[in-house]
């Protein structure tokens, strides 16, 4: 059995847990760290069609990609800068729109691929010495003594033929970061708690040409049934392609996964009120049960929580990964400060002040998304009055407009 010892072990290489690693490896080159991975491969960006799973990144999220190095990567592979947001509401008049001329910028953020930010993570991962990505190693049990994690890929009673990482490695560590998302494995083994929130709703992604050009522009509807945002992409070839999430109840999403792309296209378009024209071919859809999950502590023992892991959230505003990279940002912060005064990475101190400074932040998002969505989603008359009065009342108010708009690029 291989042992590796490290200082740092950040378990999954999602975008949260590469960034993280990565960040650290940059600012602390006399720190060894390793990536735990339990898939094979990571995913590539295709070079002929766009992937259907985006990510809305703010400004801050682009400052984070750039100290890492990577947002060079992300912007010579494909990334849509995009210049305005247009939000309203389907079954009223309300509506807003945001453009970054209102806050003298040159854009509100950049619609990437998930993969292509993954791919532009990896390469830059791949050039740093003291980080290395160990793939194929599924955590699953672990034990600790004086002070170290053992991280095991494969519970002892399964034969070596079942386990991914054939080596049957054992990590050993100080300090655990759990990336590993929605359902972490670090939070089990850890015995955090989550409060779930059922949304009661299933996300349908897909890409979506329409006959008019997207204007770089990210659009939201809200439908009864749930959101659905347009947006937009380029970097092959035109303008006319948008990924599309739509939110919809179960049921519908049931019934609009079932219809043939020519249906599918005709319901988009109409859900989408035509606003970009025709929808003149859709790609292939994927659907993901939306749940609203948040840890109840963001760390225990020489281990802690980023990301996914430590809160999912609603995909009406796109915030996932941007409210994971500020994770990144905030932990960074906190291990730089420590190793500048002398304490180690993994002291409590240190983990118990990042949960501070993270936790009611990400608590607020999600409580503001759960109440956007009730609201969004309700049909009473008294409700659809104060939406509608309430997205025109913004509209007309350009200094809450400039205060939205700010705060939501520096999330
Ligand atoms: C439909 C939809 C649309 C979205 N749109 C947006 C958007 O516009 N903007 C935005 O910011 N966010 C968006 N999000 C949310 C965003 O995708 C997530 O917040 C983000 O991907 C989480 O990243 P992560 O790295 O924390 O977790 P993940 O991407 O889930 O990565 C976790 C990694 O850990 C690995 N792993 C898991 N278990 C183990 C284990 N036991 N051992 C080793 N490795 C393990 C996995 O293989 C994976 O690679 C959307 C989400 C959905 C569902």
């Amino acid at each position: 059995m291989k042992r590796n010892r490290v200082d740092i072990a950040v378990v999954g290489a999602g975008i949260v847990g590469m960034a993280q690693a990565t960040l650290l490896a940059v600012r602390h080159p006399q720190l060894r760290i390793a990536v735990l991975e339990a898939a094979t491969e990571q995913p590539a960006a295709p070079e002929d069609h766009y992937d259907p799973r985006v990510v809305a990144l703010t400004r801050a999220s682009q400052q984070l990609l750039e100290e890492v190095g990577a947002w060079d990567h992300i912007v010579a592979a494909r990334a849509c800068p995009y210049t305005d947001m247009r939000v309203w509401d389907a079954e009223g008049t309300g509506s807003v729109s945001f453009s970054c001329r209102d806050v003298h910028q040159p854009n509100l953020g950049h619609i990437v691929e998930n993969t292509v930010v993954s791919a532009a993570l990896r390469a830059q991962l791949d050039t740093l010495p003291n980080v290395s990505l160990i793939a194929g190693f599924r955590l699953d049990t672990w034990w600790r003594d004086c002070g170290h994690w053992h991280l095991q890929s494969r519970p002892a009673q399964e034969s070596v033929a079942e386990d991914l990482n054939q080596q049957g490695e054992i990590v050993e560590t100080r300090l655990l970061i759990g990336a590993d998302g929605a359902r972490s494995r670090v939070r089990d083994l850890l015995r955090i708690r989550c409060k779930d929130t059922d949304y009661d709703q299933v996300a349908l992604v897909c890409v979506a040409r329409s006959a008019e050009s997207h204007r770089h522009t990210a659009w939201q509807c809200f439908l009864r049934s749930g959101p659905l945002a347009f947006l937009p992409l380029s970097g092959l070839g035109d303008e006319h392609h948008c990924a599309v999430v739509w939110s919809a109840d179960r049921e519908l999403a049931r019934e609009l996964l079932m219809l043939d792309d020519t249906a599918f296209a005709l319901n988009l378009e109409k859900a989408f009120e035509g606003r970009l024209g025709a929808i003149e071919s859709v790609g292939e859809r994927f659907s993901f049960p939306l749940r609203g999950r948040h840890a109840e502590a963001y760390f225990g023992p020489g281990a802690v929580l980023v990301g996914d892991a430590a809160h999912t959230i609603h995909p009406l505003a796109g915030q996932g990964v941007n409210l994971g990279l500020q994770d990144v940002r905030i932990l960074g912060e906190e291990i730089q400060r420590a190793l500048k005064r002398g304490l180690e990475p993994f002291d409590e101190s240190v983990l118990a002040r990042y949960q501070r400074r993270r936790r009611g932040d990400n608590e607020a998002t999600l409580r503001a998304m759960s109440a956007f969505k009730s609201l969004f989603g309700a049909g009473e008359l008294h409700w659809r009055w104060l939406r509608n009065t309430g997205l025109s009342m913004v509209d007309a108010s350009p200094l809450l407009k400039k205060r939205i708009i700010l705060r939501a690029m520096a999330a």
